[in-house]
């Protein structure tokens, strides 16, 4: 597949178009289709878990590196029902809403406490169903830890602070959700065919905004109190059936679940005996696994040289992977899912071996 067209430095010009899965836009792999569901600032309910680890069977779930939930290898028809039966789920910020919209892109939001819980939901509740918004752009709300500031989403507001777009601070201020939905509007009002904000500039966005005035008082929150919040790594973001059914178990019990974009699960409000059900499902503690990620590989990606994960596995086994440096393994030099910031990439080739070229900053695809 051909690499976008550059059209200048300001600009580009796309041959191919968003393709980013979804809830109904399914991506047609090579086990089958893949559906992805973007959560509301990392929400998922129990019955929204269940509904998911049913229709994965025995394959697992997929968390990704913006905290959306992938189900892989459905029927058509599999993937139908799936998104018929989360639209009947409800709730304060569901995955789907009761006319089967979902988020068009992600809305990220700091998972351990509650403050950006709210403005995510007005964000996510009037982007809901919208075709014209990129799958690929990101919006974020910080609650003033600097948490997911750190991911330089396209938008990101800061509970109490300013507009961030594209990772560039600037001065303008205003209610959280009221700032960053003018703030996508900017960006769709000049954005032409890009998917990102730093496609076409920070500034060109910005422009579009100004007078601040228009976005509302932006109240500076309580200071920030963390209470304790378990946090628990599923291995390479897979959640199995068994670790799915115990957080819908916790769940149920009071905890407040957060999907989170370092694919991670923060249990919020957990019962004290959470990590001891978790333990053997997913990594609850130090965990060589918590620098690794890597793409599907084979057999689930048709372009793969290597089988990944097994790979992967392998050699975290046997203390070949796993350092102070995060390493991304992946099966072709596409590279998907390479996170940002200083990465090793561990790249298989068609003779089955790997080389790695260290990178440091994101490959965008
Ligand atoms: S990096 Fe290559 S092998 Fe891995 S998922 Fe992407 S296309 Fe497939």
């Amino acid at each position: 597949m051909p690499a976008p067209r550059r059209r200048d430095g300001a600009g580009a010009v796309r041959d191919r178009a968003d393709a980013c899965p979804g809830a109904w836009r399914r991506h047609a792999a090579a086990d089958g289709a893949l559906a992805r569901f973007r959560p509301v600032g990392g929400a998922v309910a129990a019955a929204e878990l269940r509904l998911l680890a049913g229709a994965a069977g025995n394959a697992p779930l997929e968390l990704t590196s913006r905290g959306s939930w992938q189900v892989r290898g459905l029927s058509d028809q599999g993937a139908d029902d799936l998104a018929v039966a989360l639209s009947g789920v409800g709730g304060e910020a569901p995955l789907l809403d009761a006319q089967g919209r979902d988020v068009p892109c992600s809305v990220v939001a700091s998972p351990r406490t509650p403050a950006a819980d709210a403005p995510a939901r007005v964000i996510a509740d009037a982007l809901r169903g919208r075709t014209d918004v990129p799958g690929r752009l990101l919006v974020a709300v910080d609650d003033g830890s600097g948490d997911v500031l750190g991911l330089d989403a396209d938008v990101t507001v800061v509970l109490g602070g300013t507009l961030h777009l594209a990772g560039t601070p600037t001065d303008v201020t205003g209610d959280p959700a009221a700032l960053a939905l003018a703030a996508v509007e900017a960006f769709l009002a000049v954005r032409g065919d890009a998917w990102r904000v730093a496609e076409v500039g920070a500034d060109r966005v910005l422009e579009g905004l100004r007078p601040g005035e228009r976005f509302g008082s932006s109240e500076r929150p309580e200071p920030l109190t963390r209470p304790e919040a378990l946090e628990v790594l599923p291995r390479l973001g897979e959640v199995g059936a068994k670790a799915a059914g115990v957080l819908a178990d916790l769940a149920d019990e009071g905890a407040v679940l957060r999907a989170t974009p370092w694919r991670t699960v923060v249990l919020r409000d957990a019962p004290a005996d959470a990590v001891a059900r978790l333990d053997g499902l997913v990594e609850t503690g130090r965990s060589r696994w918590s620098t690794l990620s890597a793409c599907v590989g084979a057999p689930r990606c048709a372009r793969s040289h290597t089988d990944v994960r097994g790979d992967l596995a392998r050699a975290v086994a046997t203390g070949r992977a796993g350092g102070l440096l995060p390493a991304h393994w992946v099966g072709c030099s596409r590279a998907c899912g390479t996170p940002a910031g200083p990465v090793a990439v561990v790249e298989g080739t068609p003779s089955g071996t790997y080389r790695t070229v260290v990178r440091a900053g994101r490959v965008s695809r």
